[in-house]
């Protein structure tokens, strides 16, 4: 409780401390983009102040003490994130790119054939954020295999039978999300992803949604791939990673070629580094990792038990309260465990509902949400999202719930 209010503080949010036309700055878009602590801006410079350098290929002091930051970042993130022995993570530039690296890697050819064969079948949830459904398209379409939708019901709900009745001897990949951004359904993932692995599928979990709040756990699960983005953890735009099985991260064909994801080059061929190097073509985001990796830091000396029990508790108040104002609608009311709140109102377009709020100072997020498979299965257009972090207050959920209620009067 005390840490957790700790990080309300002024100034401990430097972007956070301003004013939007006139009015305190009410943050709560936080599914799109969290904001960094100063611990992870701290971080971040005083690599850049002192240690900045290449790293893995110099003698020299200060490349030594960036490789030893960058490699450290990487061991205090696979703690993060529950990863053991048979587990690695891979940096990425975020989920977009991790996803992209593990659906092209089981699709392309490389020394030997790829994971993915025409007439095999790809399932992918009916949930997904556009980055876990359009590079499964392009996989499908350059290896010949099939891609079939796990379907939610009318309320937006996965249900496991449904799974289990898709499942074919030629199902090799399953992915899922760990929460729907749109709607902030939190589906049994566990479930999912143990079923899909028994039937001997390789299994891909998008944690975006999750890596702050509930953070999913590797050795806990049936997951071969798991990405996630710093930017919606408290850390650096542009960073994230993909963990999983080493087996299973092996088999992804590379896709970056250059320095550093070699072995032996000679002029017509190369052999190729073992893991992690070997999907790290190139001079990584090194700042980046840092800022990563103090960002988890900052979530774990927090508390994750404080921050789970208070996002969840700043979800029901916006649920109910949106709920109880007339014509509204909330997607997935029933949704525990996840920090997003996604609403439609009958007499008000999204885009007009968040003109009005933020003329109040409070940011929410309207639109598809990059999920417009989804939203055409509910049989909805754009929604109004709010999202929580950390720093949310239930005054600020107050905020929200009046400036609805009046712009609804506005507009209605
Ligand atoms: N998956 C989900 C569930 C997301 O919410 C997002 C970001 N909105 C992404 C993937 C893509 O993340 P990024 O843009 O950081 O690559």
């Amino acid at each position: 409780g005390d840490l957790l209010q700790r990080t309300t503080l002024p100034g401990v949010f430097p972007c956070l401390a301003q004013s939007v036309n006139g009015v305190p700055l009410a943050y709560l878009d936080n599914a799109a983009t969290t904001h960094m602590p100063l611990a992870v801006l701290d971080a971040m410079s005083a690599f850049e102040g002192r240690d900045r350098s290449n790293i893995h290929r110099g003698v020299h002091t200060l490349s030594q003490r960036a490789t030893d930051a960058f490699e450290q970042a990487r061991s205090d993130l696979k703690r993060f994130v529950g990863a053991g022995p048979a587990h690695e993570l891979v940096f990425t530039s975020g989920t977009t790119d991790a996803l992209n690296m593990v659906a092209n890697g089981l699709a392309l050819a490389g020394d030997g054939p790829p994971w993915l064969q025409p007439g095999d079948e790809i399932i992918v949830s009916g949930l997904e954020h556009h980055a876990n459904l359009v590079p499964w398209q392009q996989a499908a379409r350059r290896s010949g295999a099939l891609l079939r939708v796990l379907r939610p019901d009318a309320q937006g709900r996965l249900h496991v039978d449904d799974l289990a009745r898709l499942l074919t001897p030629r199902t090799m990949v399953f992915a899922v999300t760990a929460c729907a951004n749109a709607t902030g359904e939190r589906p049994p993932y566990e479930e999912l992803l143990a079923l899909a692995s028994e039937a001997g599928a390789l299994t891909v979990l998008d944690a975006a949604q999750a890596v702050a709040h509930e953070t999913p756990q590797l050795m806990a699960l049936a997951c071969d791939f798991m990405a996630f983005s710093g930017h919606k953890m408290y850390g650096p735009m542009g960073t994230g990673a993909l963990a999983g099985r080493r087996k299973s991260l092996e088999r992804l064909t590379p896709l970056r070629f250059g320095g550093d994801m070699v072995e032996r080059v000679g002029e017509q061929d190369a052999s190729f580094a073992p893991l992690p190097a070997r999907l790290e073509g190139g001079t990584p985001n090194v700042a980046g990792a840092v800022g990563l990796a103090a960002a988890a830091a900052f979530i774990e000396q927090t508390g994750r038990g404080a921050i789970d029990a208070h996002l969840r508790a700043l979800r029901a108040h916006a649920a109910k309260g949106l709920a109880a104002l007339d014509g509204v609608t909330v997607l997935a009311p029933h949704a525990h465990g996840s920090a997003i709140v996604s609403f439609v109102a009958r007499n008000a377009h999204p885009h007009d509902l968040g003109t009005l709020l933020d003329e109040r100072g409070i940011a929410v997020r309207t639109g598809h949400h990059c999920a417009q498979p989804l939203l055409d299965h509910l049989g909805l257009g754009p929604t109004t999202r709010a999202s929580f972090a950390i720093y949310n207050t239930h005054e600020e959920v107050e905020r929200l719930l009046a400036g609805v209620a009046q712009a609804l009067e506005v507009l209605g």
